[in-house]
């Protein structure tokens, strides 16, 4: 079991993984079902297939990713040939939110192990019958030398935490994501961090508001609007509000129809403490649409209100949930007003028409990615880097930038020896005035 530097052995793992895979994807459906009703079409497309397709990507391209690259060299070590060689970090954790419970454990797991890494993953307690089947199908694939599953709650967590890594990749909430950065430091410990935030969603009076309110609402209540690249509120141009309001009215009928409770579409909350924290945002606002609730059933309604006060619980905190807040604004000095309350987000949208309004938000603002005319989608490319900066995350992954986050790059710099120019050398007399040539030239 050579995984740090046999690379056909990571590969022939990553088949087996497939092949796992494969085999239960209709366990991990019931799975993702059993924890918190995921709809089979969201489980399929966000999940079991989402990581299938990571795997056979990756498994396709490992040799070329794993490969030293030849870089030019620098005339100033003259004769000298330049590489960068990638090199495992050695033992990773990966600690894996509940949301995407599937998807976002298993990512990260495969591009480590693609790196050539030995892997501890903590996968999310609060999805257990995923955590299970996480848990099994490493069992079955892995040597429990080379990737290990530790299941449980914040103890656990904790206790992972305590140890020295080489390399921590987390995914959560941003409070968490501090403790984890602490304890990282401890140690000098390299980490990606996958955070959140409050994503603004601008809509701007030259946007198709139709099809805006479409990619809206489908963005904002996939996974119950558990997801951490959700539309968090819309900013939209106060004279177009009324016609889009019933735009987003009419789109959520159209997909989860008149009675959403019975929807097979539409998701549950993950937990009664999140239920709890959600519906108190509903309390006390302004409802446009929405609003039931059903503590038993862990159900909350795709629920839209109307200009809430930014100070209100709705405004203070990422919503993480099917509620979506509609303000308006009527310019650009408002949309300031309330997108700079907050921290860096994750993700921004813009629905507009109008190029140039869009690229002057792209570029005054900070944020980890987004979309013009959509929501969600940037997540889908893996040519894109997926990640956050400020308190939204740092690092970033996805495609062969996956591999590269679990890789030292080494440099080295392989020096022929047929010559040895004699300017670096003491005594320096005589020698500044060429070498200033040199560096000025280069
Ligand atoms: P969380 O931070 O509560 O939990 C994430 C993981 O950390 C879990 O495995 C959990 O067991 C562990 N954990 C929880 N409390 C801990 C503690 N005190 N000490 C040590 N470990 C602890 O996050 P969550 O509720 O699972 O996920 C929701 C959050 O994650 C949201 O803020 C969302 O925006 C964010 N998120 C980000 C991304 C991304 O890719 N950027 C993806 C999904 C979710």
């Amino acid at each position: 079991m050579d995984y740090k530097s046999d690379i056909g052995y990571r590969k022939e793992t990553l088949k087996k993984l497939l092949y796992n895979i494969q085999k239960s994807e209709d366990l991990i459906i019931q799975a993702l079902y059993d924890d918190f009703k995921k709809p089979e079409f969201e489980a399929v497309v966000t999940e079991t297939h989402y990581v299938i397709s990571d795997l056979k990507n990756t498994i396709k391209n490992i040799s070329s990713w794993a490969k030293s690259k030849r870089v030019f060299p620098s005339l100033l070590n003259f004769p000298s040939s330049d590489y960068i060689y990638k090199e495992p970090y050695g033992d990773v954790l990966i600690i894996a939110p509940w949301n995407y419970p599937f998807q976002l454990a298993l990512c990260p797991l495969i591009a480590a192990v693609a790196a050539g890494n030995k892997v501890s993953l903590k996968p999310s307690e609060l999805t257990p019958h995923t955590s299970a089947i996480i848990a099994k199908i490493i069992e079955k694939t892995f040597h429990i030398n080379h990737v290990e599953v530790f299941e449980g709650g914040i103890e656990v967590s904790n206790k992972l935490l305590a140890q020295r890594w080489d390399y921590i990749f987390f995914t959560g909430s941003i409070a968490v994501g501090k403790i984890v950065a602490k304890a990282a430091a401890e140690n000098l410990t390299p980490i990606t961090l996958e955070l959140g935030g409050k994503n603004p969603c601008i809509v701007d009076e030259t946007a198709d508001l139709k099809l805006a309110a479409k990619r809206i609402v489908w963005g904002k209540f996939i996974n119950a609007g558990q997801t951490c690249i959700a539309p968090d509120y819309i900013l939209v141009q106060k004279n177009m509000k009324v016609n889009f309001i019933s735009y987003l009215i009419e789109e959520i009928i159209k997909a989860y129809g008149k009675k959403i409770d019975k929807s097979p579409d539409f998701a549950r909350i993950i937990n009664i403490k999140n239920w709890y924290r959600l519906t108190n945002m509903i309390h006390g606002e302004h409802i446009l649409f929405g609003g039931e609730s059903d503590a038993n059933k862990l159900y909350i309604a795709p629920t839209l209100l109307e200009d809430p006060d930014l100070d209100s619980p709705v405004m203070k905190e990422e919503i993480f949930g099917p509620i979506l807040p509609i303000l308006t604004y009527e310019n650009q000095n408002d949309i300031e007003n309330v997108v700079s309350r907050y921290e860096k987000p994750l993700s921004f949208y813009i629905f507009s028409e109008n190029n140039s309004f869009a690229k002057k938000l792209i570029s005054k603002y900070s944020f980890g990615g987004g979309c013009i005319n959509d929501t969600v989608i940037h997540f889908s490319n893996k040519r894109l880097p997926f990640g956050g900066v400020g308190h939204s995350g740092m690092g970033a992954y996805h495609g062969q930038r996956s591999f590269d986050t679990f890789s030292h790059h080494k440099a080295i710099v392989k020096k022929g020896n047929w010559i040895d120019l004699p300017m670096r050398y003491a005594p320096y007399k005589d020698k500044l005035a060429s070498i200033k040539r040199i560096l000025d030239w280069l």
